[in-house]
């Protein structure tokens, strides 16, 4: 019972984070949406430089709202997770996630063995 009275409030509090995350990253991707929207109407004249730089800001932007969105999907199934009450539990063994791991990264699905496993697979780690 005291196991279980502790993954509550880790999980409350973690869920708040993850609440607050989420808020900030739907902000940041509509900020993204409106400033694309703007994009659509560029100033008449443009030398060689400016198009270069337009473009490169064009796919920084591009990876960034990709990062944020991918974040987002996390953010939002962990969310989910806590819903139905499997959160902080590792997707793929079920195992519980070490608290530590869960403070810096609540919205991961899975353990530290699993995530090592997932992240680079068929890549030998240095
Ligand atoms: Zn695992």
């Amino acid at each position: 019972m005291t196991l279980i009275a502790d993954t509550n409030s880790l999980t409350r509090e973690l869920a708040e984070k993850l609440r607050l995350r989420k808020a900030e990253l739907l902000a940041l991707l509509q900020q993204a949406a409106g400033a694309n929207i703007a994009g659509d109407n560029p100033p008449e004249v443009l030398d060689f430089k400016d198009v270069a730089a337009e473009e490169t800001r064009a796919v920084v932007d591009e990876a960034a709202y990709t990062h944020a969105s991918d974040e987002l999907a996390q953010v939002v199934m962990a969310l989910r997770r806590v819903d139905d009450g499997t959160y902080g539990f590792c997707e793929d063994c079920g195992e519980a996630i070490d608290e530590r791991r869960l403070r810096a990264l609540p919205a991961t699905p899975f353990c530290t063995a699993c995530q090592t496993i997932h992240e680079r697979p068929g890549t030998p780690r240095r």
